[in-house]
């Protein structure tokens, strides 16, 4: 049987919080639980949001967590010359054009995407004539034309998801217009050269899943397969996230223990029944993708 491979992925823009936790809990027990092997990297794609120091904060969270890795891949933000290849293969196809619409317009435009409040891009500039791309006086962002083609794959813990690329996304950026290489392009290119084979993420990212599938389709890399893992809400409805001081690792480390809060985890990921101290390696011994919830789980951060 093929080893397994799979990967941590933060974005070092913040501390990490409960959230990402919760995701990282669960891909460490999936791959430790198959004897796999685990890589980190490090999400710096984005300069104005990601800094070095919080790359180091990054790690040593998930090392004094006891979620151990084996490899670490070079970080995004030096992986440039790598997406520019790939890029280059889907310019080549005649797949890549350059977009100089802006934000204003296309929310303008179009209805927001029901499931995560993106806009279909309808196209705009899809078929501008090298005259008209020469007279514009703006910086444009690269988009990668999609097919008409319903993209389906069965998500390990979500089931069937399906999207019709030009009706759910549209044609979508791959490089914007700082020339920074976009999120979608960047995390096919990494997962295929690190040979990742399982990739367990929040729900929140389901979404682009089919965007990813269709890229490694067209640069010839494998598919993992994925888990799509729920997002912890706070009661309100609202997503927990870096916002929320109180369940930043900052916080979670004054308070707990790491055993307190992987044994508080892993009851929010059904693994243990009660919220009692545990050790990475003992919620693997009892990790089964049976026991995880598929929707929204609700955590109150006043009682947490
Ligand atoms: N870097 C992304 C994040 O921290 C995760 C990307 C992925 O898992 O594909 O949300």
């Amino acid at each position: 049987m093929k080893q397994i491979v799979g990967r941590f992925a933060p974005s070092p823009s913040g501390r990490m919080h409960l959230g990402n936790l919760f995701s990282a809990l669960l891909a460490w027990c999936s791959v430790r639980s198959q004897n796999g092997t685990m890589v980190l990297r490090l999400e710096d794609l984005d300069p104005a949001r990601c800094r070095p120091e919080y790359c180091e904060q990054l790690k040593e969270d998930l090392l004094w967590l006891g979620l151990s890795w084996d490899t670490e891949q070079t970080k995004q933000s030096l992986r440039t010359d790598a997406y520019r290849q790939e890029f280059q293969k889907l310019e080549n196809a005649g797949l890549v054009y350059t977009c100089y619409c802006t934000r204003n317009e296309l929310h303008a435009a179009s209805a927001p995407h029901a499931s995560d409040g993106n806009v279909r891009y309808p196209g705009t500039c899809r078929t501008l004539t090298a005259q008209e791309r020469a007279e514009k006086k703006k910086a444009p962002c690269w988009r990668v034309c999609v097919p008409d083609e319903v993209i389906s794959f069965a998500d390990g813990l979500q089931g069937m998801y399906a999207e019709k690329l030009q009706d759910d996304c549209g044609d979508f950026i791959i490089r914007r217009a700082d020339g920074v290489y976009a999120y979608q392009l960047a995390v096919v290119t990494d997962d295929a050269a690190a040979g990742v084979t399982q990739v367990v993420r929040g729900c929140d990212l389901l979404s682009s899943t089919p965007r990813q599938i269709w890229l490694q389709r067209k640069l010839g890399f494998d598919t993992p397969q994925y888990y799509h893992v729920p997002l912890l809400l706070a009661p309100d409805g609202r997503r927990l996230s870096k916002r929320e001081h109180d369940l930043d690792m900052e916080a979670l480390r004054q308070r707990y223990s790491p055993e307190e809060i992987l044994g508080k985890l892993g009851c929010l990921a059904g693994l243990n029944p009660e919220a009692l101290p545990m050790c990475a390696a003992e919620l693997s011994a009892c990790f089964s993708w049976e026991k995880v919830p598929k929707r929204s789980v609700m955590v109150d951060p006043a009682c947490f």
